[in-house]
């Protein structure tokens, strides 16, 4: 029986965003919202990301020295809905706690399948960046700097002018590819997949500690096959053995595509977007 290709799709292992020769630290929880920072800011602020690379940000838990870089830090940014509320406490404790800001409140989120909460996977979606992350991203900074107020909001326009190139670039590239179907099994990509036109036929969220029994694995199989996804996407921090059985069992492969990054540099966002997109094209080929 196939096993089909597993390809990896990793970024280097890095340290976080880090701009030396600071006056002060702007932290985020995840690589992609350190990235944005990094677009409004030359070398006086140091970046800090909390998530580790490699790290599972459902699951992480910060260190206690973590706590020293955020009493430095005068901005947090955070995802929220549920992703990183880990930071919450972490800024509790702080003695001297950064503005903190979620940027799940301020962007329409996609109700979750089954918990009733919501989707908080909106930064892979340039276009809901560009229209709703990004202001307030820019009135926040704004807040803690008002004199530089101008400066924020000229990079805010080219930033935007930037992910709207972006996203031009990713209607033609997934252009050939629209329709198609695969299977996750972190259900991180409807956002992509909506803006894009691709099918989330099926998830295997894994529950912790239980395998799927004999009965729903098979059901599951005959799922995916008639959803003809070509695809099922893992992604590196959370590989699943049912997931890679799944991939089997329906003779398509299984691709890890990671949907947080954790390259270093400035421009890294577009960078893993182009990336994860480029992974998605190279699948329904
Ligand atoms: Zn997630």
């Amino acid at each position: 029986m196939r096993f089909g290709c597993l390809l990896w799709f990793l970024f280097l292992v890095a340290n976080p965003v880090r701009v030396v020769g600071e006056s002060r630290v702007l932290a985020a929880t995840i690589f992609p919202l350190g990235a944005w920072l990094a677009e409004f800011t030359s070398d006086e602020a140091e970046i800090v990301v909390v998530l580790p690379a490699g790290a599972n940000p459902h699951t992480f838990e910060p260190l206690p020295a973590q706590v020293r870089v955020l009493q430095r830090a005068s901005l947090l940014v955070q995802v929220g809905a549920g992703l990183d509320d880990w930071i919450e406490k972490l800024a509790r404790v702080s003695r001297n706690p950064p503005r903190l800001v979620t940027l799940s409140e301020h962007v329409p989120l996609l109700p979750l399948r089954e918990e009733g909460g919501r989707d908080p996977h909106f930064w892979l979606d340039p276009v809901l960046v560009r229209d709703h992350a990004l202001p307030a991203l820019v009135e926040a900074l704004e807040q803690i700097a008002p004199d530089r107020a101008m400066e924020y909001r000229s990079r805010a326009e080219r930033w935007r002018q930037e992910l709207s190139r972006l996203d031009a670039r990713l209607q033609t590239q997934l252009a050939p590819v629209r329709g198609r179907a695969y299977v996750a099994v972190h259900s991180a990509w409807r956002y992509f997949a909506r803006r894009y036109g691709l099918v989330e036929a099926a998830t295997i969220e894994p529950v912790p500690g239980r395998e799927l029994s004999a009965k729903e694995m098979t059901e599951l199989v005959r799922e995916v096959r008639r959803s003809q996804a070509r695809a099922v996407v893992v992604e590196p921090y959370a590989f699943s053995i049912t997931a890679a059985q799944v991939a089997r069992e329906a003779g398509i492969p299984l691709v890890t595509i990671d949907p947080f990054g954790s390259g270093a540099l400035p421009g890294g966002y577009v960078r893993l977007v182009e990336h994860n997109a480029r992974a998605f094209v190279q699948v329904f080929r």
